[in-house]
């Protein structure tokens, strides 16, 4: 008998007949004896729905003014799919109990809409497992220590569900989800895209954090931190399928390098089509400006991703860096009001029409190289490199965004992804 967690994403809950189907997969898994965590995310499209009605009401529904109700109103979709699975799952015969994330408590910070767990207290969940109940967790959400109801930013379920996996010590933690594993890059953008029977948890993380969604990113440092075994499968598959099978499926995020390793120099790209460049203009080039300019960003609470500076001319440099799109606005105008005064700079100005295109690969450690093929590819096809980041195992570079799919189905192509590895 094993604790197992599963997590369903909310295309897998996205009608009353998915959920039957998460039902009758999960009750499979029950009666064969284990002991069943669910965490559900809302159904799909339904996140989407909850934030424009937000929209509507104010249309700029920055996370400072309206951060607590818009967790409050986004919280419901998953407690809907909770409680709509746990009655899919009695309707199947079986004892089930959903919670919401107070319920159990999962503890977060008070981030509102990006909220990081703090902790979660398991008792009553245990209590419920060994009473012969499935729980169902809700995804996405927790309580802040005043009492307010948070969520963890988008696709944030996977962070509940392997959170929730480390503090029980489950003995694996299944995402479910609408491909059937992690591939090269996304499958919907490149279809010769090639999945990955594993994965390093380092690439992995790289992967997650440079834009590809199949895991949130904070989900992946959760299973790092405390060795959570994970793997992500499909939920397309007949539910009635050989339990054994199924829990060979998918990709395995792998801890530990082994010789059966899949050991391509790249193996995978990744993009983002959710930062946005600023640049301040003819800042006069002296000690101190990239603290004025990213204290002054850092201090709104706007993270920074992607800096370059110029070389100065004439006593005078250009200062660039990338932010989310959604704090783009609010960049823009911190560095007019501000900044631009207090430095002497001439001018700012932002560009939202890019992205980050990112190879990524334990390999480039031992291999040269790598990242000036990258930039003949892209030469090759013409495209413009805006700004570089590198570390030991990825290389990023930003781009016009209307050359995004052009550069990642070329660079899939030169990295050699769509094959299998010798
Ligand atoms: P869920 O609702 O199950 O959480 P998501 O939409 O959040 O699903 O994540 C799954 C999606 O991630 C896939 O449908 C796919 O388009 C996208 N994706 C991006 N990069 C990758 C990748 N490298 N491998 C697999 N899927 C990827
Ligand atoms: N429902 C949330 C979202 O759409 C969380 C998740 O799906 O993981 O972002
Ligand atoms: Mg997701």
């Amino acid at each position: 008998m094993a604790l197992i967690v599963h997590k369903y994403g909310g295309t897998s809950m996205g009608s009353t007949e998915r959920i039957r189907n998460v039902a009758k997969r999960v009750a499979k898994w029950a009666r064969a004896g284990h002991l069943m965590v669910v965490v559900p995310s809302a159904m799909s499209g339904e996140t989407n729905r909850l934030l424009a009605l937000a929209k509507d009401l104010a249309p700029s529904t920055l996370t400072e003014s309206y951060g607590r109700e818009l967790d409050m109103l986004a919280a419901t979709g998953e407690q809907a799919s909770s409680a709509l699975l746990a009655i899919a799952l009695q309707a199947e015969g079986l004892e089930s109990v959903s919670y919401a994330g107070w319920q159990v408590p999962i503890r977060t910070d008070s981030s509102y809409t990006k909220a990081r767990i703090e902790s979660i207290d398991d008792a009553r969940v245990r209590g419920d497992l060994q009473s012969g109940k499935v729980v169902i967790v809700t995804g996405f959400q927790g309580i802040d220590d005043q009492g307010n109801i948070t969520t963890l930013g988008r696709g944030g379920s996977d962070t509940s569900a392997v959170a929730v996996a480390a503090a029980m010590k489950a003995d694996e933690c299944l995402i479910y989800t609408d491909v059937d594993g992690v591939y090269t890059t996304d499958p919907r953008v490149v279809p010769e895209a090639r999945r990955l029977q594993t994965v390093s948890f380092e690439e992995m993380l790289e992967m997650a954090s440079m834009g590809s969604k199949v895991l949130q990113i904070r989900s992946v440092e959760f299973a790092g931190k405390y060795k959570v075994p994970l793997r992500v499968l499909s939920s397309f598959t007949p539910w009635d399928i050989d339990i054994v099978e199924e829990a060979k499926s998918g990709t395995l995020i792998t801890f530990e390098e082994d010789e059966n390793m899949e050991q391509a120099i790249v193996s995978g790209i990744a993009f983002n089509r959710d930062e946005a460049k600023v640049s301040v203009l003819g800042v006069p080039d002296k000690p101190g400006i990239a603290y004025q300019i990213l204290g002054a960003v850092a201090d709104a609470n706007i993270e920074v991703d992607v800096i370059i500076q110029n070389l100065s001319k004439d006593g005078r440099t250009d200062f660039s860096f990338t932010v989310n799109r959604n704090d783009y606005a609010k960049t823009f105008a911190l560095l007019n009001e501000k900044v631009l005064p207090a430095l002497g700079a001439q001018q700012v100005v932002g560009d939202t029409k890019i992205c980050k295109v990112s190879i990524v690969g334990i390999g480039m450690r031992s291999h040269v190289g790598v990242a000036s093929r990258m930039f003949r590819v892209l030469s090759e096809e013409g495209i413009n490199i805006q700004m570089i980041s590198t570390s030991e195992i990825k290389t990023s570079v930003v781009i016009d965004e209307k050359y995004m799919e052009l550069a990642v189905r070329a660079l899939h192509k030169e990295f050699d992804l769509d094959q299998t590895p010798a």
